[in-house]
């Protein structure tokens, strides 16, 4: 019999749920809204009903902060969002009420970065790094193969940066003010300029500012890592002039203090494009069918 994986990628302005086979193929993909459970949850069921005979597993990477410790009472549960309606919401314990094939629970970035890892940009290596600087920025690492977990995921997102010289924008980050996430995020670049990313020229001088914060979170990333490759993907990123920005100013950060890999094949865009953390998923269900 073909075995068919769930993906379900929670993000939070959209959901996006597929079915894949083997080989990590997307068959199916629906996309809707993040509302609040009640609305959105039925349509992820729903979806899944469809194909729940050859259904082997589902994966599932969602924003977070998520509870990712398997022994806790409180496992698959979204935890401290700050989106009201999703706060203490048990989001494996609503699936299992309507499926009963293997799951996985971790989060979207964790995901994305699996995804990479095994089709994408990452392929091949021991380790790499995936950020999303979109809505918000979110980190997921790999190191030997595994997600780097340890008391929980990473939130390397919300790392600390030096400010731009030419930049006093005081930051949109609720918890920290100018983080990373609070200082280049799409809502910061909004916050700030009264505009949307996408709607700024690609030759707007704020990129450059822009980049001097992903050029920090690159820096800091090769310096606690020194991984393979660091993958830097979501909204933001489509403003693709900024990359060579972000390896000039890494460079000069860096200032050949340590050595690292060619710089096109060490700072790069997603491979696997929007589909990242949906491959990641698949990739997990797979692993959770076989150890089933
Ligand atoms: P999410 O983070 O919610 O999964 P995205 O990765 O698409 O979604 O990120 C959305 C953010 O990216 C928004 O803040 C939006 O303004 C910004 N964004 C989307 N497209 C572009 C673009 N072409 N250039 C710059 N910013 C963009
Ligand atoms: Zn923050």
């Amino acid at each position: 019999m073909t075995k068919f994986y769930g993906s379900i990628e929670a993000g939070g302005t959209k959901f996006v749920c597929a079915i894949g086979d083997e080989n990590f193929k997307i068959i199916e993909r629906v996309s809707f809204p993040t509302e609040t459970p009640e609305e959105t949850m039925p349509n992820v069921i729903a979806f899944f009903q469809q194909h729940q005979t050859d259904l082997a597993a589902i994966g599932v990477g969602s924003f977070g902060p998520i509870d990712i410790h398997k022994d806790s009472k409180t496992y698959g549960y979204i935890t401290s969002t700050p989106k009201l309606p999703w706060q203490h919401y048990d989001f494996i314990g609503e699936l299992k009420k309507h499926f009963s094939v293997p799951m996985t629970w971790t989060t979207d970035v964790n995901a994305a970065v699996y995804g990479e890892y095994v089709a994408g940009s990452g392929k091949g290596l021991n380790s790499a790094v995936y950020y999303t600087i979109g809505t918000g920025v979110g980190g997921g690492a790999i190191q030997e193969g595994r997600l780097i977990e340890g008391f929980s995921h990473p939130e390397m997102g919300h790392m600390q940066v030096k400010h731009h010289p030419e930049d006093d924008f005081a930051g949109a980050c609720p918890f920290h003010g100018d983080c990373l996430e609070g200082m280049a995020a799409g809502p910061a670049i909004e916050k700030r300029l009264g505009k949307k990313g996408q709607d700024l020229a690609a030759d707007d001088p704020y990129w450059e500012i822009e980049a001097y914060y992903l050029a920090q979170c690159v820096y800091n990333t090769t310096l606690l890592l020194r991984p393979e490759v660091i993958i830097l993907g979501g909204g933001v990123m489509k403003q693709q002039q900024m990359m060579k920005n972000v390896r000039q100013a890494f460079t000069k950060l860096v200032n050949d203090y340590v050595e690292v890999p060619a710089l096109e094949q060490y700072i790069v865009f997603p491979a696997l494009e929007d589909n990242a953390a949906t491959v990641g998923c698949f990739a997990m269900a797979k692993e959770a069918a076989l150890h089933n």
